[in-house]
């Protein structure tokens, strides 16, 4: 053989491996509780990952991936999306209203509606461009105050203005626990919640818990740290800070 090394090839070796073992292991679990391992989607979560990393990915076969802020994904995804048109983007950040148009332009599913004033300008957005994404609803599970997300006594009325009001339809609940608790009572929460309100995705699960998420129902895990290891911290550029909270409110 050629004593040239490729360039990156441990790189893309290491990531087929990894998506490899959490695929078997997703398949593993759907398997324990009887359910079809199709039924749920491996996002993989390549926020602050080099595209290098991305690469080898799709070269592994992979084409759903999520990313948490719309500005670094515009600046990583649209030339990946140009060459591989099957590639399925999930926006699973925050997301300000301000932003909205360049969302409903790049991604494809928005797992991160958590306010009327978001939905109503997600739909306007989507009538302007043509372009409907699908959408999540992200829940507040833990009730937490630093936490985005509607609270779980309140996910049906939201659902209903979302579908009567906003003319927004909604494919699925999205959660993250708090840290310090049981993720499983969490997901438990979220799954009662869609099956009472006929909502037919569930986005749980990341890198230290999926497995107890896919048991749960899960229809999307978002695993990143076991699929790309561990995130480097992201180059500090001006303006590359984390986004700023302020229109989270209302
Ligand atoms: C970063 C992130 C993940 C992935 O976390 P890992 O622990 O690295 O798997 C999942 N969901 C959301 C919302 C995230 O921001």
């Amino acid at each position: 053989m050629s004593s040239l090394v490729q360039p990156g090839g441990d790189v893309a070796a290491n990531l087929a491996a990894n998506l490899a073992a959490v695929r078997d292991r997703i398949a593993a679990e759907a398997a324990a509780v009887g359910r079809d391992p199709r039924g749920v989607t491996l996002v993989a979560v390549s926020k602050v990952q080099p595209v290098e990393k991305l690469e080898a990915a799709l070269t592994a076969g992979h084409r759903v991936f999520g990313e948490n802020r719309v500005q670094e994904a515009k600046a990583k995804w649209p030339a990946l999306k140009a060459r591989h048109p099957d590639i399925e983007l999930h926006l699973i950040g925050p997301l300000q209203t301000n932003k909205v148009k360049e969302a409903v332009a790049l991604f494809d599913v928005i797992q991160t509606v958590d306010r009327p004033k978001l939905a109503r300008e997600l739909a306007a957005e989507c009538r302007k461009q043509g372009r409907w994404p699908r959408f999540f609803v992200e829940v507040n599970t833990g009730l937490e105050p630093q936490k985005a997300g509607i609270p779980p006594a309140e996910v049906g009325a939201f659902l209903a203005a979302c579908k009567a009001e906003y003319g927004l339809q909604i494919a699925g609940l999205m959660c993250i626990p708090p840290a310090e608790e049981e993720p499983a009572l969490h997901f438990a929460l979220l799954a009662d919640l869609a099956k009472r309100h006929f909502v037919p995705g569930l986005s749980m699960g990341m890198s230290g818990d999926f497995d107890v998420a896919v048991r749960l129902g899960a229809t999307h895990v978002r695993v990143g740290t076991s699929v790309f290891g561990e995130r480097k911290a992201p180059p500090a550029m001006p303006g590359s800070g984390p986004e700023p909270d302020a229109s989270r409110g209302a």
